[in-house]
């Protein structure tokens, strides 16, 4: 089981933003969460990611606790979150180099970075600043991001949201490429999202899972 998800909940002050929530997802499944805006999207996968603790409950990527292992966790995980935050001033490489130095994996790094490149099928866009990309290519480097130590399970948090017909096109067939050999959870509030690239589908609204 690559995340399992027992009875979690999540409270902001008083409001449940995750009510009882419990789920499993198995190795090499692309599961895509769906919920209108204000479901706990977001918020599960923050959760799931390490990035905020829940109130209780328990979450599990790959048998490790997100809480009581959150490194190893980290290690597994790979995570785009929502609105793809990035520096705008750095260059593409400049912010894998970046990116890197987070993952501490020394001088392999220039080679991944390569990789990486294209993978994601940044070439011809790898010497600009990120600010002066467009939103798909803004998008391809939010994977490599998520994608930079080879993580067994993405989370990817609208990773579709915003994109003009083609962009999302290829971003779409750029998730399914990587979804072949990844555990993948991604949210969207749009159906179609969900049947063009989902095995599995999560409908979760106001805090609740509705049919799984
Ligand atoms: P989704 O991603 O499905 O749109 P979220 O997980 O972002 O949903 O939000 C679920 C609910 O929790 C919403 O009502 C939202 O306003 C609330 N919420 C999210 N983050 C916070 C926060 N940091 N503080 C208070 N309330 C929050
Ligand atoms: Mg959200």
């Amino acid at each position: 089981m690559s995340i399992q998800i027992n009875n979690l909940t999540k409270l902001y002050d008083t409001q449940k933003a995750l009510n009882n929530v419990s789920l499993s997802i198995q190795t090499g499944e692309i599961v895509g969460l769906l919920g209108p805006n204000g479901a706990g999207k977001s918020t599960l996968m923050k959760i799931i990611s390490g990035y905020i603790p829940q109130s209780s409950g328990t979450a599990a990527v790959c048998g490790f606790d997100v809480q009581a292992q959150s490194l190893e966790v980290r290690k597994k995980v790979g995570y785009l979150p929502e609105n793809n935050p990035l520096y705008v001033d750095m260059y593409v490489r400049e912010y894998l180099d970046f990116v890197g130095g987070i993952h501490n994996i020394g001088k392999a790094t220039k080679n991944r970075i390569d990789e990486i490149i294209e993978i994601t099928g940044l070439q011809i866009e790898q010497k600009k600043k990120i600010g002066q990309l467009s939103k798909g290519y803004k998008q391809r480097v939010g994977l490599a991001q998520a994608l930079f130590h080879n993580p067994e399970v993405l989370i990817l948090d609208e990773p579709t949201s915003g994109l003009d017909p083609n962009q999302l096109l290829e971003i779409r067939n750029l998730i399914k490429e990587v979804g072949k050999t990844k555990t993948i959870l991604l949210s969207t509030h749009i159906m179609q999202e969900v049947e063009a690239m989902c095995s599995k589908i999560i409908i979760i609204n106001k805090g609740k899972i509705i049919t799984d």
